[in-house]
């Protein structure tokens, strides 16, 4: 099976042409479970993340459909939609389908929130061959009449469990409603929980199921470490670590916004390279980042995980955990940005003693002993030998430590009287 060709796969010239160029060697596993089933017109539910090649799985059968069948769109109409979470996601969807469908005359048209509504609405006006959505735009969209769904025949909603935790499943119902019944429906998304499970049910006919690369898989891949540090020399760590040559194109991951906005700041003043992207930054500065960090016109990304969620950056060599994250699926999600499609990558979790409760717990989901790294020169003993709290404590303690960082940080404020700009100038707390 792993032995499949793309040539192998009845793809018209245009097609394998693409394909060709892209440089790839050989279908992904996900590829080759997907694609014949899709090339059949056949409802299908995926059980994979980013980075297993899901994207192309599904784009290239729908690029072939659109190409051999050659109806026209009319205006204000879509043949396919795929709607995804995130506006990052549906950019790089779009990326995906220029480069597969570049020999294909198809019109792709995006439309996410957060940007101007004017362009998209242009853009619809002359028909959708592939339209990629975020499902409140598009809501707003349809709404205001500028699409229908009416002709759409194939729909991709991909990345179900995300929308799900992102509070999408109303409208995702809402946009649903609208499909015509007879359509074929694919269905990715990396966890099936049980609403997913019955979304599924209540969506699909008779689906083929598809299951690659359960997290762990990932996991696998990654060189994975720990290092025990006190919070208040995490930013000193991190300096360290960024100084190292190796280190060329960094993602750093906080829990908060805040934290991560502290984070980048300290970098800044340190004349390190790097920007922070998170849910209150516009969605240009946030694709600016994206572009720069590809670019690498800036060694480092500093994101929470909602903000992160998607990012396709090949050749991220380190993952950087800045705080451990309490749910062990995010742990997933935010190593696997540094081991895309078949190539290895190294992710270090800053480690305090609260967050020995969630390490504890991630190593349970991917069922593996993450080796703990004490060649640094903040490794604490104090922190190695503090004792596993619970995991509810150890929310809790962490919790009330940030809330006494924010009042002191209000207390600070305070005495000097002034902007944010002057506390943090003069005297900004720890973290
Ligand atoms: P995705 O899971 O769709 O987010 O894809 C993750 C990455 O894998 C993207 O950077 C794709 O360009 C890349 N990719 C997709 N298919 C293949 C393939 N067959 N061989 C190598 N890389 C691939």
């Amino acid at each position: 099976m792993t032995n499949k060709l793309f040539t192998d796969f009845p793809f018209v010239s245009e097609i394998q042409a693409a394909i060709k160029k892209t440089g790839y060697e050989k279908p992904t596993p996900i590829q080759v479970a997907a694609i014949p089933h899709l090339l059949e017109n056949k409802d299908l539910i995926g059980c994979a993340q980013t980075g297993t090649g899901k994207t192309a799985a599904f784009a290239l059968p729908l690029i072939q459909k659109l190409v051999t069948r050659k109806k026209t769109t009319p205006a204000k109409n879509a043949q396919s939609l795929i709607l995804t979470p995130t506006r990052e996601l549906a950019v790089q969807i779009h990326e995906n389908f220029k480069t597969y469908g570049q020999g294909a005359k198809i019109k792709i048209v995006l439309a996410y929130g957060g940007v101007s509504i004017g362009p998209q609405i242009r853009d619809l006006q002359l028909g959708a061959d592939v339209l990629i959505a975020t499902p409140g735009r598009l809501l707003d969209l349809m709404h205001q009449n500028k699409v229908t769904l009416k002709m759409v025949e194939t729909f991709i909603l991909d990345e179900a469990d995300r929308m799900l935790d992102m509070g999408f499943i109303h409208d995702i119902k809402k946009i649903i409603a609208e499909l015509p019944r007879s359509r074929q429906t694919i269905l990715f998304s990396a966890t099936l929980p049980k609403e997913i499970e019955s979304l599924a049910q209540s969506i699909l006919i008779n689906p083929v199921r598809v299951d690659v690369a359960p997290p762990a898989t990932t996991a696998e891949k990654v060189a994975q470490s720990v290092m025990y540090v006190e919070t208040s020399q995490k930013r000193d760590l991190l300096r360290h670590l960024l100084l190292k040559p190796e280190y060329k194109r960094v993602i750093v991951f906080t829990r908060t916004k805040h934290g991560a906005n502290r984070v980048s700041e300290v970098l800044t003043k340190n004349k390190v390279r790097s920007e922070a992207i998170h849910g209150n930054k516009s969605q240009n500065a946030r694709l600016r980042a994206l572009d720069n960090l590809k670019s690498g016109s800036i060694q480092v990304l500093i994101a929470t995980d909602v903000a992160a969620r998607g990012i396709d950056i090949d050749n991220i060599t380190h993952v950087i955990n800045y705080d451990v994250p309490n749910v062990a699926e995010n742990y997933v999600h935010r190593i696997g940005r540094t081991a895309r499609a078949g190539t290895a990558g190294i992710a270090i979790s800053f480690c305090d003693i609260e967050e020995k409760a969630f390490i504890q717990d991630i190593e349970k989901t991917i069922k593996l002993k993450i080796d703990i790294d004490r060649k640094h020169p903040y490794h604490s003993v104090k922190v190695e030998q503090a004792q596993v709290l619970s995991k509810g404590k150890a929310k809790a303690q962490l919790e009330q430590n940030s809330q006494q960082r924010q009042n002191k940080y209000k207390r600070l404020r305070k005495v000097f009287g002034g902007s944010k700009k002057g506390v943090q100038s003069q005297q900004r707390p720890r973290r």
